[in-house]
């Protein structure tokens, strides 16, 4: 008898794994559910739709005949809500039941809304947060009608918004808490390069800020910003970026380990048995740094997903995953990447070459762990088989911030190992 897989969730995590499984099983029964009201697209690139730079057709992926032609039942504006892991039953909105041999979770993350930190009207109507194709609608579409606006969230996903503000050419202030964006991964020397690209675009960064409230005119509509030091800022749209809350709620009762974000091992099975899970919503058993680990990104979505699948298909620990994760940012002159985990460490090293070439490296334990390039991504193949190979390089910091990394001099000689 075939083998019933359903996978919740047509991100790219659950669609690679649906691709995965017809690859490694001829005869499977592959159901991919989810709540979205279109197939698989580029989450990425929705921002270059939003800034006004793309149009919609090469931001889909996947039309629907791409899972009829490899048999894939795809069911969209399917919401699931609970599982029953005894009986192998998932039960969706409208009532259906669908029973799984394996199951691979793969929902993702919501985005946090500023409410639930008590600020006043912070869902209010020029709002915006940014996940679906349908949020970069109505970013772009609100946009082009703004005249002023506010960005808040001093991360990756943060400063897509300010970078519509840039391209749409809204008047725009980005308030951020602490004296730099992306604090967690960047000193200040670092961060200034950032700072003065989104200057560059148009968009002022505030420091020391944030947001305390939001007012509205009588329509409900937003009218302005007003930071925890009082200042007001005339905003009638902005865009808020404050971390993803993880679509768990569906898995209540199934024991399955959690803690924001589902626990994974190397082979991405979660704790109960035939249950899979994969993508962003993961803090999956990284065997580079051996610790727990977290990644909110595409290309680590997209092999977290074809590793679940082979396992799922193979019914065992078929193969890991171990992977160097990278993020790349385009809106600025100049590029920017981040590769591991360049928030950990407990050491740091760090080099400025030029106004706008710079790089950061973070160590734990001995091993890189993570990094940021801006200018100059010349050295990330290097960095990143420095990392996937867990050499101890701490105390090569010198050899590690020149311009052209001599990865041969960093490799242990056997006996060092
Ligand atoms: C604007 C933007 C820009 C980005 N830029 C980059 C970038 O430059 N580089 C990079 O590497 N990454 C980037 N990312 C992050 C990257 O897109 C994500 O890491 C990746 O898409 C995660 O994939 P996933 O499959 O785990 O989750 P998702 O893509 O979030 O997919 C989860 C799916 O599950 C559905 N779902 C949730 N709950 C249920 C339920 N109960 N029932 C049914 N369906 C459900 C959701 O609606 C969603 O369709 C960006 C993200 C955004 C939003």
């Amino acid at each position: 008898m075939s083998t019933s897989h359903v996978i919740v969730g047509d991100g790219i995590a659950g669609s690679s794994a649906a691709e995965t499984i017809r690859e490694e099983d001829p005869d499977a029964q592959i159901t991919v559910l989810t709540d979205e009201g279109e197939a698989l697209y580029n989450r990425i690139l929705i921002k270059e739709f939003a800034k006004g730079k793309l149009p919609e057709a090469p931001i889909s992926i996947h039309e629907p005949e791409w899972y009829e032609e490899r048999d894939i039942d795809l069911e969209l504006n399917t919401h699931v809500q609970r599982v029953d892991a005894d009986a192998h039953e998932i039960h969706t909105h409208e009532g259906e039941t669908y029973e799984y041999d394996k199951l691979l979770v793969a929902t993702g993350g919501t985005p946090k809304s500023l409410a639930s930190f008590g600020v006043d009207n912070a869902d209010a109507d020029g709002i915006h947060h940014f996940w679906t194709f349908e949020d970069a609608r109505a970013i772009h579409e609100q946009a082009e009608e703004a005249g002023t606006g506010v960005v808040v969230g001093a991360g990756l996903l943060g400063i897509d918004l300010a970078a519509v503000c840039g391209a749409q050419g809204i008047d725009a202030k980005y308030l951020m808490r602490g004296n730099r964006w992306w604090r967690y991964a960047l000193s200040l020397q670092g961060a200034e390069i950032v700072h003065e690209g989104l200057e560059e675009i148009g968009v002022e960064p505030v420091f020391d800020s944030g947001v305390d409230s939001f007012e509205v005119d009588d329509d409900g509509h937003v009218t302005a910003a007003v930071d925890p030091n009082g200042e007001r800022y005339e905003a009638n749209w902005a865009g808020v970026a404050i971390g993803l809350d993880f679509n768990t709620e569906w898995l209540h009762g199934t024991g399955i380990e959690r803690d924001d974000g589902i626990f994974v091992d190397e082979y991405m099975r979660t704790n109960v048995e035939d249950i899979y899970a994969a993508g962003d919503i993961v803090r999956y058993y990284d065997t580079i740094i051996n610790d727990r680990a977290q990644n909110g990104s595409w290309g680590s979505a997209k092999e977290q997903g074809a590793v679940a699948g082979r396992n799922m298909v193979a019914d065992g620990p078929e193969e890991e995953f171990r992977w160097v994760s990278s993020y790349s940012i385009t809106h600025f002159d100049f590029p920017f990447l981040s590769f591991g985990h360049p928030a950990r460490g407990d050491d740091e090293a760090e080099r400025k070459y030029s106004d706008d070439e710079w790089r950061r490296l973070a160590f734990e334990d001995g091993q890189l762990v993570g990094g940021v390039l801006i200018g100059d991504l010349s050295q990330q193949s290097s960095l990143k088989q420095i990392m996937r190979g867990e050499w101890q390089v701490a105390d090569k910091k010198e050899q590690l911030l020149e311009e052209d990394i001599d990865v041969d001099r960093l490799e242990p000689t056997p006996q060092a190992e």
